[in-house]
């Protein structure tokens, strides 16, 4: 049995830009700032915990209430600019046949391992008609911390399928450090991607497992199926 666990942004898919550009908006609409997210990092990082930090950079107190509300005018906006052909949206090479094989073999099983909230994450998804492949996981929903995610989605795992996978058997694959890092306090097998954000020999210095150029590379499946 392996359990895979999919980061989104960078990894399966690149939304052009519309996560960054609804955030804003929802930013300026809720608190009243303009390009708030514009020096804030981004990549690997959760939603709650962008937002979070953009907050405190602009003095604006926290409260869960807030942010529920922030969460609401995003998951709006973030569904019209999806819509609009943004410079690099797109699915990421080798994705769309990779899904496939892997969904067609039996003993493997799919899920997400993802700083987005849900909503929008799988607003950016489905858009590129991928989250079919997905049934589970693990999201900003669940915890800022993005280590703090995997046993989420190994427990949603486990309630939808009544398995019980070996830690050994899980695998999370991204294209950050974060990614790396977040699978290591629970022994899941860390598979860096170098296609977006960071190059493979960045990533090469937070010792994933594995490491590839991109998800053509044919012994991705040898190593996920
Ligand atoms: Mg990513």
């Amino acid at each position: 049995m392996k359990v895979l666990l999919f980061d989104i942004d960078g990894t399966l898919v690149l939304s052009g830009g519309a996560g960054l550009r609804a955030m804003n908006e929802a930013f300026f609409r809720v608190f009243g700032v303009r390009d708030a997210l514009v020096n804030i990092n981004l990549a690997g990082r959760t939603d709650t915990s962008i937002i979070k930090d953009a907050m405190q950079v602009f003095n604006i107190q926290f409260d869960d209430k807030k942010i529920e509300f922030f969460k609401q005018e995003y998951f709006e906006l973030v569904k019209h600019e999806i819509l609009v052909p943004g410079n690099g949206r797109r699915i990421m090479p080798g994705v769309k046949a990779l899904l496939e094989q892997l969904s067609n073999i039996s003993d493997v099983h799919m899920g997400l391992l993802t700083g987005n909230w849900e909503t929008s994450g799988r607003v950016k998804l489905d858009f590129f008609d991928l989250g079919k492949y997905f049934n589970f996981g693990a999201f900003s929903d669940d915890s800022e911390w993005r280590d703090q995610l995997l046993p989420f989605a190994v427990k949603r795992f486990e309630r939808l399928t009544g398995l019980l996978p070996e830690k050994s058997d899980i695998y999370v694959i991204g294209d950050t450090p974060a990614d790396i890092m977040c699978a290591k306090p629970w022994q899941a097998v860390s598979v860096a991607v170098g296609a977006s954000h960071y190059s493979v020999e960045d990533l090469k210095k937070y010792q994933p497992d594995f490491i590839f150029q991109d998800l053509t590379d044919e012994s991705v499946l040898e190593i996920l199926g």
